[in-house]
C-alpha cells in the first residue's frame, strides 16, 4: 500500500481498498467508496453486499460471532464515515476523489443496497471460505438433491437452472451491482449448490456468458459426488478448457455408514473415483469434510475412514482439505434423528480438538488443510 497522507491519522490508497484509521478505529472502503469493514473497540464489522453487518469479537479467548441489527448497522455505517469525514479538509487529488466516493454513501444509501441485491440475486447459502470475494453468478438456484438431514441452505428453494438469456440479463445485472467492486474481485462462482449437475450443452454458454461479462477470471463451482459422477471425463476437460479451475466437493466424511445416515446419496469409492476423474481433467479439488458430524456413535470410524478415504486420493500439494466444525441445526431432521436414536453431540472444545487432530493427519498425508467455519460466511 502507498500511503498519500499520514498526519494526524492515517490515510491509506490501496488500489483495491482505501483504509483510513484514527483513534483505534479503522475503516475499509471498496472501489465505490462503500463500506467493506470497521474496526472500533475490539468489534470488527464486516458489511455485505447486502450491507447486512457481522461483527467479530473475542470475549476470555473465545471467539464471538453475531449479526448486528438494523440500528447497530446505521450506527456502523455512521461511525466508519466519521473516520473519512475527518480526513477529508486536508486530503487532494486522488484522495480527496476517493473520499469524496466514499462521503456519497449515506447510512440510508448504504440500507438500501439490501434492496438492490434482492433484485440481483436469490440469498446466497454459502461459499467455500477461499471464496469469500468472489463473483457469484447464480446460474441454478437451489440443490439437486435437498435432502441431508443437516443442510438447510437450500430449503425452501425447488432446483431451478436459468436459460442462457435470463442468465445473461442476470450476470450483467451483478456486474452493474458491483461497479468498480467486480476490479477486487479475481474469480467466479457458479452458484448455487449443484450448478454443474447440468448438462454441457446446458452450462457451455453459460460459462461464455459469465466469462464474457467477466473476462480473464477462473471459474468454480460446487459439486456433490452424486450429481458429479455421472459426468465422464471428457466433461470436466471441456469445461476446464471453457474455463473451469477447479470444484468443491462436498464429501462430509470418509466413513459410507455415517454418510448414509446423514442422507447423503454416494459412497468413499464412488467419490475417490469421482476425485480421480476431477484431477484427471487438471481441476483443482477442495474436499469439505464435516468434524463431528455423527456425534460420540460415529467419532472414531469417522476420523478413521475420512483419513482412510484422503490417503487414497490422487490429491495434489494445490488441492485444499477443508476441515468444516459441525454446526447443528436445531430445526434439521439430523437433530430430531440423533435425539431419538440417543447420540450425543460433541461439544464446542471437543469438535474442534477432534479438528486439530485432523488437520495434523491430513498434513502429514502432505495434504492442506484449511479451516471452514460456516459461520463466518459473507458475500
Ligand atoms: S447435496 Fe449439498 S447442498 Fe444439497 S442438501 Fe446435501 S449438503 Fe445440502
Amino acid at each position: 500500500m502507498a500511503p498519500v497522507a499520514r498526519a494526524p491519522d492515517t490515510l491509506t490508497l490501496h488500489p483495491a481498498a482505501t483504509l483510513a484509521v484514527r483513534d483505534g478505529r479503522v475503516a475499509s472502503f471498496d472501489l465505490e467508496g462503500r463500506l467493506l469493514t470497521y474496526f472500533e473497540d475490539g468489534v470488527l464489522y464486516k458489511r455485505a453486499l447486502d450491507s447486512s453487518v457481522h461483527a467479530r469479537r473475542r470475549v476470555e479467548g473465545r471467539r464471538q460471532r453475531f449479526r448486528v441489527g438494523e440500528a447497530r448497522a446505521r450506527w456502523v455505517f455512521r461511525r466508519a464515515r466519521e473516520v473519512a469525514e475527518s480526513h477529508f479538509p486536508g486530503s487532494r487529488g486522488e484522495a480527496r476523489k476517493r473520499l469524496r466516493a466514499i462521503l456519497g454513501w449515506t447510512p440510508e444509501r448504504l440500507l438500501a443496497e439490501r434492496d438492490r441485491f434482492a433484485r440481483v440475486y436469490k440469498p446466497i447459502a454459502i461459499l467455500p471460505p477461499d471464496r469469500y470475494f468472489t463473483i457469484v453468478l447464480q446460474a441454478t438456484e437451489g440443490c439437486t438433491w435437498n435432502r441431508c438431514t443437516f443442510c438447510s441452505f437450500y430449503s425452501g428453494r425447488p432446483f431451478s437452472a436459468k436459460d442462457p438469456e435470463t442468465f445473461a440479463q442476470h450476470a450483467r445485472a451483478v456486474r452493474d451491482f458491483l461497479g468498480k467492486n467486480a476490479l477486487l474481485r479475481r474469480d467466479l462462482f457458479l452458484a448455487d449448490g449443484n450448478a454443474l449437475a447440468l448438462s454441457l450443452g446446458r452450462l457451455f454458454p453459460l460459462l461464455q456468458t459469465a466469462r464474457e461479462v467477466f473476462p480473464d477470471r477462473p471459474v468454480y463451482s460446487f459439486i456433490d459426488v452424486y450429481s458429479g459422477e455421472r459426468h465422464q471425463g471428457e466433461f470436466w476437460r471441456a469445461l476446464r478448457e471453457a474455463g473451469l479451475a477447479g470444484v468443491y466437493v462436498g464429501m462430509e466424511t470418509g466413513h459410507d455408514p455415517l454418510l448414509a445416515w446423514l442422507n447423503k446419496p454416494g459412497s468413499r469409492e464412488e467419490l475417490l473415483e469421482f476425485v480421480r476423474v476431477l484431477k484427471g481433467a487438471g481441476l483443482f479439488v477442495g474436499l469439505i469434510v464435516m468434524v463431528g458430524a455423527g456425534g460420540d456413535r460415529f467419532r472414531a470410524a469417522h476420523f478413521r475412514e475420512t483419513l482412510r478415504a484422503l490417503a487414497a486420493m490422487p490429491l495434489k500439494p494445490s488441492d485444499i482439505v477443508f476441515l468444516s466444525p459441525f454446526v447443528e441445526d436445531p430445526r434439521s431432521t439430523y437433530r430430531l434423528r440423533r435425539e431419538a436414536e440417543g447420540i450425543r453431540p460433541l461439544s464446542e472444545g471437543e469438535i474442534e480438538a477432534e479438528l486439530a487432530r485432523l488437520a495434523r493427519a491430513v498434513r502429514r498425508l502432505g495434504l492442506r488443510a484449511a479451516r471452514y467455519d460456516i459461520r463466518e460466511f459473507l458475500y
